[in-house]
């Protein structure tokens, strides 16, 4: 027989079937993505099968896809969606990478430091890239980013060639993610200190111990602004590096620039320098000290901006947080000359618009003085805000103008 002949395929042993990594989640956990939030809490998982940063199907109750997520087995946030279609696209890292970075090419900025990733506002949850010049700055902040830096970084290098890539992965939260704080580095080289510029602006940026990335890179826009409402004497209060105060120097007679940090401050005297600005004075003291003692002393301001870090780290520290927020405007409304001008802004997140305009009016009240609001702002344009997911808008910056 023919059929003798013909050798027998070796049958190919596949193991037991193992399903991809999934979760249940609860009506209301369906709820939550159906309204466009890419987080989903620990408390409506409803069953798990996979480990720590896997990948995993989403399913309903009755075991329809909802989508795919990063798993977290630590953070409250457990899931972090990131397609809510069928099926993960193969290349779905490297085409939102792509986007993100192409978008920032789109704003045309005038600096040679911005966001290139905004984590859920750039669909890659939970991950942060900053460039600064030919260098680049990564944040991993849950599991599922953490166990692919690797590939992320891969991709990175393919599409900008940066020479060097940077992990601060020192932020508290990973903490939450039960993720070791570290720093160090991933691709090339990094120097200790990295020239940036923004507008006519150059800084020095340490991005190995600096503040966040190095800079605040999503007051970029609002420092612009700060500048083209700057005159006479101006007070920088939270200078950091000198952002605002290196802005707004060429338009006014003089910048005193104050902030707590030693490191911070030498860095902006050297920062003025190297400008070849002359007009600031940069002081190393507590502002809520330092308020109070100028007002004491008769001093007065034609512009002030408050930069003050988030005050509310979380919903319980919101109270504290508001006083400390009305003292510092009602003593900088209390210093700035009538027709002076108070750029003042809050980082927290869960001090919302409304809140926040709140703050400043009982300030006013109190230190009886008339305020107009001239422009409502917020984080740069490389930070965008996801609609439906307030967590993202938590920059808020005030123009204001005490009329008499
Ligand atoms: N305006 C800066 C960013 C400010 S970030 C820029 O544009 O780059 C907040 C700064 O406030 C940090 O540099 C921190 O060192 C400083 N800071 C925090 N608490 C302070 C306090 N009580 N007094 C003075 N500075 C403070």
């Amino acid at each position: 027989m023919w059929r003798r002949d013909v050798e027998e395929p070796t049958p190919i042993y596949h193991g037991p079937v193992t399903p991809p990594p999934h979760v249940r989640i609860s009506a209301k956990g369906v709820d939550r993505v159906r309204a466009g939030h890419p987080w989903i809490y620990r408390s409506d998982l409803t069953a798990i099968e996979a480990a720590a940063g896997d990948c995993v199907v989403v399913r309903d109750q009755r075991g329809r896809t909802l989508g795919h997520a990063l798993y977290s087995d630590r953070s409250q946030i457990a899931l972090r969606l990131l397609t809510r279609d069928e099926q993960l696209p193969a290349t779905l890292w490297r085409d939102r990478l792509e986007r993100a970075i192409a978008f920032r090419g789109s704003l045309a900025l005038d600096a040679t430091a911005c966001r290139l990733v905004h984590g859920e506002a750039d669909l890659l949850p939970s991950l942060v890239v900053d460039r600064y010049g030919d260098c680049l700055v990564l944040q991993a902040l849950s599991q599922g980013i953490e166990r692919r830096t690797a590939e992320i970084v891969g991709h990175l290098v393919d599409l900008l060639a940066p020479r060097g890539v940077l992990a601060r992965n020192d932020p508290r939260v990973r903490t939450l993610e039960g993720l070791e704080q570290k720093v160090e580095l991933l691709h090339g080289e990094v120097p200790p200190a990295v020239r940036v510029r923004e507008g006519r602006v150059e800084y020095e940026a340490d991005l190995w111990h600096g503040q966040k990335t190095g800079l605040f890179l999503d007051q970029r826009e609002n420092r612009e602004a700060a500048a083209r409402y700057a005159k006479g004497r101006a007070l920088d209060a939270f200078a950091y590096n000198g952002g605002f105060a290196l802005h707004m120097a060429p338009a006014c007679a003089s910048v005193l620039a104050i902030d707590v940090s030693e490191e911070a401050v030498a860095r902006l005297a050297a920062n003025a320098a190297a400008n070849g600005i002359a007009n600031i004075e940069a002081r190393a003291a507590n502002v809520f000290d330092e308020l109070r003692e100028l007002e004491r002393a008769g001093e007065r301001f034609d512009t002030i901006v408050l930069d003050p870090p988030a005050f509310a780290r979380s919903r319980a520290a919101l109270p504290k947080a508001l006083s400390g927020y009305k003292e510092i405007n009602l003593r900088a409304l209390k210093l700035l000359t009538p027709g002076g001008v108070l750029v003042s802004c809050t980082c927290s997140y869960h001090v919302d618009e409304a809140t926040f305009g709140q703050v400043i009016y009982e300030a006013a009240i109190d230190a009886r003085v008339p305020v107009t609001v001239v422009e409502k702002r917020m984080q740069g344009r490389d930070h965008p805000v996801l609609l439906g997911v307030p967590e993202t808008y938590y920059l808020k910056c005030l123009v204001l103008r005490r009329v008499g």
